[in-house]
């Protein structure tokens, strides 16, 4: 048994390909680029860490178990929406989102001017304050496929809340 107001950690790891032809997206927030991420979704890699952190942190499993790729349904769908589904579910289970705080990896393009928007547009899906979202972006100096610019990934933590009066499954 669990006491309530306890919390849990998941952490969330995605890369994705960058190519031509795909708008870039991450964070719901459209970059202006000349590549974007391949995927079956919008390829949103920071939604998709962010994602699993949070399934993670519920104990239930990741995007692939809930989402599967491939699935019709979710071609070229945004990533905000599988991020709201996710909140729902784990707003079933008994949890709140605490904070959430993430790393974009890539070496091009620069992100500090886009860091606000995703921040604000991950805090409006998960449904917390903007306070409770930390995005940060580092580059790997040329290392390495995110060097190579060949791809983009994220890693991200989430911190759930166990609601009051709920005890664990
Ligand atoms: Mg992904």
């Amino acid at each position: 048994m669990t006491s309530p107001g306890c919390h849990r950690v998941g952490v969330g790891y995605d890369a994705h390909r960058l190519v031509e032809g795909r708008r870039l997206i991450l964070g719901g927030a459209v970059i202006p680029h000349p590549a974007g991420l391949s995927g079956h979704s919008d390829a949103d890699v920071l939604t998709h860490a962010v994602m699993d952190a949070t399934l993670g942190a519920a104990g239930l499993g990741d995007i692939g178990r809930h989402f599967p790729p491939g699935d019709p349904r979710y071609k070229d769908i945004s990533s905000m929406i599988l991020l709201r589904n996710v909140v729902v579910l784990v707003g079933s289970h008994g949890y709140t989102i605490g904070n959430i705080d993430a790393t974009i990896l890539a070496d091009e393009p620069a992100l500090a001017p886009h860091i606000e928007l995703m921040r604000n547009n991950l805090a409006q899906v998960l449904g917390v304050a903007v306070e409770q979202v930390g995005v940060k972006a580092t580059t790997s100096e040329g290392m390495g496929f995110i060097g190579r610019r060949e791809g983009i990934a994220a890693i991200a933590v989430a911190a759930l809340i166990r609601s009051a009066g709920r005890d664990s499954p």
